[in-house]
């Protein structure tokens, strides 16, 4: 069975040595709550409930999947205990408004219990992941009266929710949807119409299940401008705001699925199920944004805990499997052969699991201050800047980090040889899992979209040039450190050639609409690269200054991983770069009809 420790010795160099997390949380009014102690006890004890509670469960999840009799679904077993040891610890509450019973942690708190939910059992996490997203809309749109019913109960975790948007016919362009809700008595809706696609749509872990559903009232404008958001409970809430009669929503099927087999992945029907507007009629787009821009962070998340997940077991079978002789000689002449972790090309695999783990660590908690601030900070520059900010990374920490999410985990079966293709090891379904984050909460092609259309060129390359300023201040200072030369300047470089690039691919829209979705992804790509090189350098730099310390080995191994990174993984910017600048024309050249003339349908 796969083993995992969190790695909160990285964690908090991230945390306490390199961002400054103690100071950034005593500037925030509600700071105080993340004193030292709390966060110990927070990642102590989140690295304890991941490892003894939810990766036990992890294989013999996926292995039995879910079940669904009599329209109720039973998770694998052991979820529904799991979920009841997570409630009565009070996670789900921790970054939660006191005002609807949350203790007030800032969101980075949460974030790193994400990580390492994720990185044990992804699919037992999206029972809880999903809630986030849900009391988040609910807290932002819903009158007093949905958030006295519903926050309270998502935020103590006795309900869980959904996220009901995809219908079978769309998932991208949500302003196809067919669901209708019609008004009925009072301020109630009735909800008709099927789901697909909805992630813990029904399951025994909690009471009462709250979905977030989009639909189109009568009377509503075509397209996305028509689309509203409705509250649909499984049980509707009686006067005391218990559970009381079944509402006229029910799973009609499970869908069978590459990975992700503990979560429910469900069909959902509403037949005229009793629904009430969030938020005004026909602005359910914005609601949603609200929803999905947390889920979008969380799902960033998981591909980071895979990568982790995926880089600690092979390091230890690596380092434990003997094949062949170290090619400068016996490395371990006392053994049959060496270890594989001796080979050049294990150990590119290896440290590419490793860099993007780290990198993507710093990356998550460089962008969890942005959150922290925008959510907790005191109105003003500071956290418009922090907005501008968050809005210009949350597509790179779910784009970037899933697609490097994906090439670790098969990076994983890789390591393993033949054993990472054999179930037992536990390997391959980190990858089958892995495979989903490039898809849901808008696929890496949506993403890029939202990153160089949405934010950087409609903002006219404002939001970059806040991100592009900071990184060059960096880059200024430390301009004569000698230790950080081979970091420095390569950043200075690719941070002016971000800038160069973005202006040809708008100067091209100009003329070309298609120039954007033809550069988009591999946009997307080396502005994640370009990110985590900056990161790399501010680690590399407090590596540095702490080499003299106890922990020299640590920060040793840190300065190696930043310069592997930049080695190894950073030339890949090269080729995003020429293909972001090579345009439209190929991809547009064959017309639709022309693609499949080698062959006759
Ligand atoms: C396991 C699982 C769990 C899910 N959970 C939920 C959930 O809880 N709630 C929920 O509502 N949905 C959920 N989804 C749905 C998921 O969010 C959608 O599948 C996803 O958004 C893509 O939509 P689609 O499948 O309809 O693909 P389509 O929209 O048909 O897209 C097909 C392809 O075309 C590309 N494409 C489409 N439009 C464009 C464009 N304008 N430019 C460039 N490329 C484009 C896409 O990137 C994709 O590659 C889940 C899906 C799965 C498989």
């Amino acid at each position: 069975m796969p083993t995992y420790q969190a790695p909160i010795r990285d964690m908090r160099f991230v945390m306490d040595e390199m961002l400054d997390y103690p100071a950034h949380y005593a500037r925030l009014p509600s700071g105080d709550e993340a004193s030292p102690d709390v966060v110990s006890a927070i990642l102590e004890e989140g690295a304890r409930f991941a490892r003894e509670v939810l990766l036990p469960i992890n294989q013999s999840g996926d292995a039995e999947g879910c079940l669904l009799e009599g329209g109720e679904v039973k998770a694998p077993n052991g979820f529904k205990e799991a979920y009841q040891q997570y409630v009565e610890g009070g996670w789900p509450s921790l970054a939660a408004d006191p005002a609807h019973g949350g203790q007030g942690l800032p969101p980075s708190l949460a974030m790193m219990l994400s990580e390492m939910i994720c990185a044990t059992n992804l699919a037992w996490g999206m029972y809880p992941g999903l809630s986030h997203g849900a009391a988040d809309a609910l807290r932002h749109h819903g009158t007093e009266e949905q958030k006295a019913t519903y926050l309270t109960k998502l935020v103590e975790g006795v309900w869980t929710g959904t996220m009901c948007l995809t219908e079978s016919h769309c998932g991208t362009d949500l302003g196809l949807i067919k669901t209708r809700a019609v008004p009925i008595e009072g301020d109630a809706y009735a909800i008709t119409g099927t789901k697909i696609f909805i992630s813990a749509g029904e399951h025994n872990l909690a009471e009462n299940i709250v979905h977030l559903v989009l639909a189109k009232l009568p009377d509503a404008p075509e397209g996305s401008k028509g689309i509203s958001l409705f509250v649909v409970p499984k049980f509707m809430p009686d006067a005391q705001g218990n559970v009381g009669e079944r509402n006229g929503v029910s799973c009609g099927s499970l869908e069978h699925k590459m990975g992700i087999h503990g979560n429910a992945t469900c069909v959902m029907n509403f037949d005229g199920a009793t629904g009430y507007l969030v938020g005004a009629p026909n602005k359910g787009l914005a609601c949603m944004f609200t929803m999905m821009n947390a889920a979008r962070l969380g799902v960033g998340i998981q591909g980071l805990g895979l990568i982790e997940a995926s880089f600690q077991n092979s390091l230890s079978y690596a380092r434990d499997r003997l094949q062949m002789r170290g090619l400068s000689g016996k490395q371990a002449p006392e053994k049959p052969a060496d270890p594989i972790i001796v080979h050049p090309d294990v150990r590119r695999m290896l440290l590419t699991q490793k860099a993007f783990a780290e990198g993507g660590r710093m990356l998550v908690l460089y962008t969890a201050q942005m959150l922290d601030v925008v959510e907790h900070g005191e109105p003003g520059e500071e956290r418009d800047q922090a907005e501008t900010l968050l809005g210009l990374l949350t597509p790179i920490v779910k784009a970037f980090l899933t697609e490097v999410g994906f090439e670790c985990t098969n990076e994983g079966v890789q390591i393993y040889g033949g054993h990472g293709f054999i179930k037992e090891w536990g390997m391959e379904q980190l990858v089958r899992d892995a495979r989903i984050t490039r898809l849901y909460e808008g696929t890496t092609g949506i993403q890029a979209l939202d990153l160089l259309g949405r934010k950087v060129l409609m903002s006219q390359g404002e939001s970059l040039k806040v991100f592009t300023k900071e990184i060059h201040q960096f880059c200024k200072a430390e301009a004569d450190n000698a230790a950080l030369k081979e970091f420095v300047e390569p950043l200075a470089k690719l941070n002016a050639e971000w800038g160069e690039l973005t202006m040809g691919v708008g100067m091209k829209a100009m003329q070309d609409r298609e120039e954007v979705g033809a550069a988009s992804v591999d946009y997307l790509m080396y502005s994640g690269y370009v990110t985590l090189a900056y990161l790399f350098a501010r680690a590399a730099k407090q590596a540095s200054a702490s080499l003299e310390g106890d922990d020299k080995a640590f920060y040793v191994a840190k300065v190696n991983t930043a310069r592997f990174y930049y080695q190894r993984l950073l030339p890949r910017t090269k080729a995003h770069a020429q293909m972001i600048q090579a345009g439209a024309s190929s991809l547009m050249a064959i017309s639709s009809e022309d693609f499949g003339l080698g062959f006759e349908i």
